[in-house]
C-alpha cells in the first residue's frame, strides 16, 4: 500500500516486505526504479523540484528513509512500519542477492571505494556475485560508456551511491538503456560498507539520533541539515496546523 505524504507516495511497507518487493520486481523485469526517500529530498521535490517529484512517483519502489519520515507519518495519520533507510535496505537486499543468485553491480563514491566495499561485502555473505564496479567521479561524456558497461554485465541489482538526488535522476536518466535491473540509490552507503566512513553507533541509532551522529563525524553537513526543521515545520503546518 502507499501512502500520500506532502504529495509524494510513499510505500508503507516493513524491511522484510520492501525485500520481498524488490525480488518481485526481479522476477517481473525490466527496468525498475527504487528510491529510499528521507525528509532532505522529500522536502525538496515538494518545495523545488517538480522534476524530482515526478521522478519519485515513477519509482516501483519508495521506502521511508529515517525517523523524520516516519514521525511525519505518523503526524499525518498514516504512520509506516518502521524505517528502511538506504544502507539497511542494501545491505539486507545484498545478503538475499548472495542466497539467490542476483549479480550486483556497485556504482558511486571515489576510486577505489566501490572495489573496498564489493571486497567487504564478498567476505560477510560468501556466494555473492559482483558484476562490476565503477567509480562515481566520471565526466558526462563517460556516461554512455559505462552504461553499456553496466548493461554488458547484466546485473540484477544496480546500487547508485552518487548523493540524493543526482543519484535518483541518473538512474532516471540511463536505466531504460540498461534494461532488465532493479537500480536503488544509496547515498553514502559505499564509503560505510568500505570503511571509509564509520556509520553513527548502534545506541545513537536506537535513540533515533543518527542524524547527529552523523553530524558529529560530519560537520560538514550542518547546511544540509538545516532543511530538517523546515521540513518538520511544514509537516506540522500541513497536518496539525491545518485541522480544525
Ligand atoms: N559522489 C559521487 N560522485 C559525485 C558526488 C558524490 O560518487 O559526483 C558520492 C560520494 O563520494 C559519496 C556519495 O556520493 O560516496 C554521497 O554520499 P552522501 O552521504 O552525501 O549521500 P546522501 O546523504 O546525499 O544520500
Amino acid at each position: 500500500m502507499k501512502v500520500k505524504l506532502l504529495n509524494a507516495s510513499i510505500d508503507c511497507l516493513s524491511m522484510d516486505q520492501c525485500i520481498d518487493r524488490v525480488a518481485e520486481l526481479i522476477e517481473l523485469g525490466g527496468p525498475r526504479r527504487v528510491i529510499t526517500l528521507n525528509p532532505e529530498i522529500l522536502y525538496r521535490a515538494v518545495r523545488a523540484d517538480h522534476a524530482l517529484l515526478e521522478l519519485v512517483g515513477r519509482a516501483d519502489l519508495v521506502t521511508a528513509d529515517g525517523e523524520g519520515i516516519v514521525w511525519a507519518g505518523r503526524v499525518a495519520g498514516t504512520p509506516f512500519p518502521e524505517r528502511v533507510t538506504g544502507i539497511d535496505l542494501m545491505l539486507r537486499l545484498v545478503e538475499r542477492a548472495a542466497a539467490e543468485g542476483w549479480r550486483i553491480y556497485l556504482l558511486g563514491a571515489a576510486p577505489g571505494v566501490a572495489e573496498e566495499a564489493a571486497k567487504q561485502l564478498t567476505i560477510r555473505f560468501p556466494g555473492l556475485q559482483v558484476a562490476g564496479t565503477q567509480h562515481g567521479y566520471f565526466k558526462p561524456d563517460e556516461e554512455v560508456d559505462i552504461v553499456q558497461s553496466i548493461k554488458q554485465k547484466a546485473p540484477r541489482l544496480l546500487f547508485v551511491a552518487l548523493g540524493a538526488p543526482a543519484q535518483e535522476k541518473w538512474i532516471d536518466r540511463h536505466i531504460d538503456s540498461i534494461g532488465h535491473v532493479v537500480a536503488v540509490g544509496v547515498g553514502g552507503s559505499l564509503d560505510v560498507i568500505s570503511g571509509r566512513v564509520a556509520r553513527a553507533p548502534l545506541w545513537m541509532q536506537k535513540l533515533k539520533i543518527e542524524w547527529l551522529g552523523r553530524l558529529i563525524s560530519e560537520p560538514s553537513r550542518w547546511r544540509r541539515m538545516l532543511v530538517l526543521p523546515r521540513f518538520a515545520w511544514l509537516v506540522l503546518r500541513t497536518y496539525r496546523l491545518g485541522r480544525k
